[in-house]
C-alpha cells in the first residue's frame, strides 16, 4: 500500500498536467471502485479547471474551479498514468494492464490522465471545497509530518496516558497523518526508539528526536521518489529507490548497519515491526 512519500510523489508527477488546465472530458469505465463512484461524477468533472492539486496524508485531493474538490485514493494497486501528445507513453508502461483503466481524463493540451487499479481498493469522491476540511477522512487527520504544526511538543502531547506501544501509536492518523507501517519502523530507528517502547514513556527529549526522525526519514523518501514496493510506481511510470535506503524496514535476520546485531521482526496489532533490540530503546 502506498504510504505518504508515494503519494506525493505521484502528487508532483501529477501536478504539472493538471494544475492550471481544464478537464476536458472525464470518462468512467464502471460504477464503483472500493467506493461507488459520486454521482454523475464525469459529468462534474467535465469542464471543470484543477486550479491546484494537493494532498492530505495519503488523499490526492484536486481543488476545481467548480466549486469541489475531487478526492482521490490509490488503495492497495491504484496508480495514476500519464499519455498523450509529447509525452513518451508511459500509459500500462509499468505494467497496467488496460482491462482496469478505470477512469480516464482527457485534459486541455492533450494529455491524458488514467487511473488504473487492478485490486480496486482505491476511490473518488467528491466535496464542495469551501468545507473540505470537514471530509470525514481529513476531520480526523492529525497533523502532516512535514508541516509546522508538528513537533516533538505535539508528539509528547499526544502520547500522554497512552499505554499503547509507540509503535501503534505512530500509526495512529491522528497523532500523525499519512505514516504507514515502513516510515514509522524506519523513524523508530533513526531515533533510537524500540517499537515495544510504551507511548507514555516517551519524554520530551525522545519525542523532539522521533518526530525529527519522521520528518527526515519522510522527507528523504519523497526525495528519493518514494519506495517501490509491490506495485507501486511513480506517476511517470519511474520506480522510487528508498527501498535501498531502509534500515530495517524487511531487513529480519540481517545485520543492523549500526552496531552489527541482527534485525529482529515481531508482530504489532497485526503488522510486522522491524528493529535493533541494541540500537533502539
Ligand atoms: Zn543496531
Amino acid at each position: 500500500m502506498p504510504e505518504l512519500p508515494e503519494v506525493e510523489t505521484v502528487r508532483r508527477g501529477l501536478a504539472p498536467a493538471l494544475e492550471g488546465r481544464r478537464i476536458l472530458r472525464a470518462h468512467t469505465r464502471r460504477a464503483d471502485l472500493r467506493f461507488p463512484f459520486p454521482d454523475r461524477m464525469a459529468e462534474r468533472l467535465s469542464g471543470a479547471r484543477v486550479n491546484r492539486l494537493g494532498r492530505r496524508a495519503k488523499y490526492l485531493a484536486a481543488d476545481l474551479d467548480t466549486g469541489e474538490t475531487l478526492i482521490m485514493h490509490l488503495g492497495m494497486s491504484g496508480r495514476f498514468t500519464l499519455g498523450g501528445e509529447g509525452l513518451a507513453s508511459f500509459v500500462h508502461g509499468a505494467g497496467g494492464d488496460p482491462r482496469h483503466d478505470h477512469v480516464l481524463l482527457e485534459i486541455e493540451g492533450g494529455t491524458t490522465v488514467t487511473f488504473n487499479d487492478p485490486r480496486r481498493f482505491g476511490f473518488f469522491q467528491l466535496w464542495p471545497s469551501a468545507g473540505v476540511d470537514t471530509y470525514p477522512a481529513f476531520a480526523a487527520l492529525g497533523p502532516e509530518p512535514l508541516a509546522n504544526d508538528f513537533s516533538g511538543a505535539a508528539l509528547a502531547e499526544a502520547f500522554q496516558g497512552r499505554r499503547t506501544p509507540v509503535k501503534t501509536a505512530l500509526l495512529d492518523q491522528r497523532v500523525v497523518a499519512g505514516l504507514g507501517n515502513i516510515y514509522v519502523c524506519e523513524a523508530l530507528h533513526r531515533a533510537g526508539i524500540s517499537p515495544r517502547r510504551q507511548a507514555a514513556s516517551i519524554g520530551t527529549a525522545r519525542s523532539e528526536r522521533l518526530a525529527e526522525a519522521v520528518r527526515a526519514v519522510i522527507r528523504e523518501a519523497i526525495e528519493a521518489g518514494g519506495s517501490s514496493i509491490s506495485d507501486f510506481a511513480a506517476a511517470d511510470g519511474g520506480l522510487g529507490y528508498f527501498q535501498h535506503r531502509f534500515e530495517v524496514y524487511g531487513r529480519e535476520g540481517e545485520a543492523c548497519r549500526g552496531c552489527g546485531g541482527a534485525i529482529r521482526r515481531i508482530v504489532q496489532s497485526g503488522r510486522s515491526s522491524f528493529y535493533c533490540g541494541t540500537c533502539q530503546r
